[in-house]
């Protein structure tokens, strides 16, 4: 009885040795063969031993139909080179023989759906970019590759449709976006819009006509002249509110005065006046004087803290279609003016980015 066991152990741990031989020799014979294949093909010593640490072993296979090429180096070499997209770079690379490499890797580890776009230097820029959206490529491409502008300009300006021209398209204003409401060249507010939580600014945060504001908007409106008025600088409404009909009979005059191509330049149509929201106002002096007194400055600092941004800067006119108006603040609320001060954007390409990419 105690030989059979005996007997059986021992056939067990020979049964065990041998397929453990079997295993290990296999795997020795593969690595083999991938080294010589690859030696075939014509990688020489260190660029097979280079290659087999950088490249995992399922996609060993991948090389060899690969074959050789001296940029499966450059690529395995790149300091943004990530194994994990290895098939991802040769497919790419394939399709953009005579493109930088490195372009090639960093539009591939943006993992946007990008396959169908040829590699370009621009194509890169733009994808490391904090506001780049992928459905917007084509015409980032397109208005990139026919303007001379830095690869941020063509973000700022594809996203706010400004590449298609103003008031090429007539879209509703969002109502339910609240504070984050656009009102531009392209999107307009109904004729019979109007707030229906207006107040009106009193005493020493109003000197015009048009005093009225929304409710939360005048609230902090109210707290940035106070927050001012302790740094000595006295800041005042000189326009809010502005009716749809007030808007009529003031860009009629203006297209009077000085004709329709220049008042567009200064002055919105009806239903595209951002006064219609109820969530702006016009500071101090409403002209260019009001740039570079103390109070423009301390409005540019400091407005973002009480959540209100400067609406049409200076080298943003292609973005809003504006010129520069150092007087006109917009309310957006906290967050959205600290985002928009810090980043340096407008509330057009903040709500194309945070709201209407949603
Ligand atoms: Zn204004």
């Amino acid at each position: 009885m105690k030989k059979k066991v005996l007997i059986i152990g021992i056939i067990l741990i020979v049964i065990s040795l041998f397929s453990f031989f079997l295993f290990f020799n296999n795997n020795k014979s593969d690595d083999k063969s991938i080294n010589d294949l690859l030696k075939e093909k014509g990688y020489s010593d260190s660029e097979v031993s280079f290659i087999l640490d950088k490249v995992s072993k399922e996609d060993y296979d991948y090389v060899l139909e690969f074959g050789y090429d001296k940029s499966l180096i450059n690529i395995l070499s790149s300091s943004e080179y990530d194994e994990n997209k290895f098939t991802d770079y040769i497919k790419y690379y394939m399709k953009n023989k005579d493109s930088n490499i490195n372009d090639i890797i960093t539009i591939i580890n943006s993992d946007y759906d990008l396959d169908n776009y040829p590699a370009s230097s621009l194509l890169a820029s733009l994808v490391k970019e904090k506001y780049y959206i992928n459905g917007n490529v084509a015409r980032y491409l397109d208005y990139g590759n026919n303007h001379d502008v830095d690869f941020k300009k063509v973000i700022g300006i594809v996203n706010s449709k400004a590449d298609l021209g103003f008031y090429s398209e007539s879209l509703d204003s969002n109502l339910g976006a609240n504070n984050l409401v656009l009102v531009n060249k392209f999107y307009h507010l109904k004729d019979d819009y109007m707030p229906s939580d207006l107040v009106s600014l009193g005493g020493q945060y109003n000197r015009g006509a048009n005093s009225r504001m929304r409710k939360e908007a005048a609230d902090a409106f109210m707290k940035m002249v106070d927050a001012a008025k302790l740094d000595n600088i006295i800041l005042y409404n000189a326009s809010a509110f502005r009716s749809y009909d007030y808007q009529v009979n003031l860009y009629n005059r203006y297209i009077k005065r000085d004709g329709k191509a220049a008042a567009d330049k200064y002055s919105a149509r009806p239903g595209y006046s951002e006064h219609q929201t109820g969530l702006c106002s016009d500071l101090n002096i409403i002209d260019d004087s009001f740039d570079g007194t103390d109070e423009a400055n301390w409005l540019k600092d400091n407005a973002y803290k009480y959540g209100f941004i400067l609406r049409f800067p200076k080298g943003k006119e292609d973005i809003t279609g504006y010129k520069y108006e150092p007087w006109h603040y917009r309310y957006v609320g906290l967050d959205a003016a600290k985002i928009i001060y810090e980043d340096d954007i407008t509330l057009e390409e903040y709500y194309a980015y945070y709201i209407e990419k949603l």
